[in-house]
């Protein structure tokens, strides 16, 4: 049987010490759901950090064995590891780089050494693991080098590699003093994957004008191996968003997020805290439509979602003061007595709540600076999927735009834009609405997650044959 060796960051399960027990948490994110559908015909194992510093001998091959049965292998990271390869050279450089946030790249060499090390360690960790005839799968920009790093160790394996964040235009990417580094590790792999075209083009550019490789068709010669780069654009688990299976019984929450959408025009708002995601941009678009059009007052509220994220990285700390000012200002400014125009919340919401306020809301209003993809985007329209009704504002810079081409488009730097965008999805006519949302299911419905990760597969498989065919 062919096997599956997938690599990321993140194990989809989160180890907690509670009581000096070590608890397992599994995590049913995306990823996890499509590489979980693969054809049967594959054995997966998969390797990553599980979510804690574990020191103890003991307790380490206690985890080992535990995660082992479930095909998991763990990379244990130290704090320090976690503070300069995690926090530091992954989300206080290519981060904010490979979103256009120059002004927030780190340039710092101790993080760089982390960064390489830590890769290195998720090599030693995959290399003892692998036999021949497999296919590695490794993910996203924590792990850029250790394409490489296996290929080296085995010159024959296939690899495939997929960036889940925007690749940034090569005048923007030559800036990194590491941009070579990054590049020739990448492309230790057969196939690199990435959401949008553009995300493809700009990487070629790159691989072109830094390392002097040209493609043909999205093919490139490194040595004596052909690359495949192409475009995978990640889907959702479709079913789960369209016939989410609740609880009976709504919470209480989610039993005032429905009776709020019976008083008002709800406009929904869901990011992790990040500045990529255009939060502030966001509200003070809002308030310039409060301000122009005083007959929506006490009609519609904004309910903005806000997960908190990267804590410990300040321009995080800073954003999350700002948007607390914001929506205080904003509030201060147009409440009436029975009606705030801003519903605010600092937290996650568990997936009851969030299916729930999906199918309440009428409109969407995702509006981020850059965005790799925005699943938050897709999982809205799915919701949908009975009631036909409901409206989507996407900003242009988010890679789901290029798919959701029935949303209304904005510039998220535009308030004006934003303003007319809100005016024209609350006017709506109903089956305009159904119009659009149809449209859009029916291609989220046929890629979803599932399909996207068979897509992956079945073109590296198709390339690692037609090597094996001319040795
Ligand atoms: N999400 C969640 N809880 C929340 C809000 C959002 O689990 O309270 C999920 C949401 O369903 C989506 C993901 O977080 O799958 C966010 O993915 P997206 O691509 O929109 O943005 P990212 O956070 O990856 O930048």
């Amino acid at each position: 049987m062919s096997r599956l060796v997938i690599i990321s960051n993140r194990l989809p399960v989160t180890i907690k010490k509670e009581a000096g027990d070590l608890i397992y948490h599994p995590s049913a994110g995306g990823l996890a759901t499509g590489l979980n559908s693969l054809d049967e015909s594959f054995e997966k194992i998969w390797i990553g950090w599980p979510g804690q510093e574990i020191n103890d001998e003991w307790e380490r091959a206690t985890v080992q064995e535990d995660l082992k049965k479930d095909g998991l292998y763990p990379v244990f990271l130290s704090q320090q590891d976690i503070a300069l390869y995690y926090e530091g050279f992954s989300n206080k450089t290519i981060w904010p780089h490979f979103h256009y946030f120059t002004q927030y790249t780190s340039y710092n060499d101790d993080n760089w050494e982390a960064y390489q090390a830590v890769n290195r360690k998720f090599a030693e960790a995959v290399i003892p693991l692998i036999q021949e005839g497999d296919m590695v799968w490794v993910h996203d920009y924590q792990l850029m080098l250790l394409p490489a790093m296996i290929r080296e160790a085995f010159p024959e394996v296939s690899i495939g590699f997929f960036l889940h964040i925007p690749f940034p235009s090569y005048e923007v990417f030559r800036v990194l003093p590491w941009r070579r580094q990054l590049l020739e590790g990448v492309l230790g792999a057969d196939q690199i994957g990435f959401h949008t075209f553009g995300y493809m083009r700009h990487f070629l550019s790159a691989v072109y004008r830094i390392c002097g490789f040209e493609h043909h068709f999205g093919m490139l010669t490194v040595g004596n191996r052909l690359v495949n780069v192409d475009v995978f654009p990640m889907g959702i688990d479709y079913e789960k968003y369209a016939h989410p299976e609740g609880e009976k019984q709504l919470s209480e929450a989610s039993q005032k997020i429905v009776a709020l959408s019976q008083q008002q025009k709800l406009i929904i708002s869901i990011d992790r805290l990040d500045y990529s995601k255009g939060i502030p941009q966001r509200l003070r678009a809002f308030a310039s439509f409060l301000q122009g059009h005083p007959e929506y007052h006490g009609k519609v509220s904004l309910v903005m979602i806000v997960v908190p994220s990267r804590a410990n990285v300040p321009q995080y700390k800073a954003l999350k003061h700002k948007i607390d000012n914001l929506v205080g200002r904003i509030n201060g400014e147009f409440s009436g007595f029975d009606w705030a125009p801003v519903q605010y919340f600092y937290r996650s919401l568990n997936f009851g709540d969030l299916t729930t306020l999906y199918k309440a809301a009428h409109i969407a209003l995702i509006t981020p600076l850059r965005d790799g993809m925005n699943l938050v985007a897709k999982e809205f329209i799915a919701s949908k999927e009975d009631s036909k009704q409901g409206v989507i504002i996407l900003s242009e810079m988010a890679g789901a735009s290029n798919e959701l081409t029935e949303a209304i488009s904005v510039n998220p730097q535009d308030r004006q834009d934003i303003t007319d965008a809100l005016i024209q999805a609350l006017n709506m006519p109903p089956e305009e609405q159904r119009a659009r949302l149809e449209s859009m299911q029916e291609k989220l419905r046929k890629y979803d997650v599932k399909n996207w990760a068979a897509n992956f597969i079945k073109e590296q498989k198709k390339l690692m044959e037609s090597q094996r065919a001319k040795i």
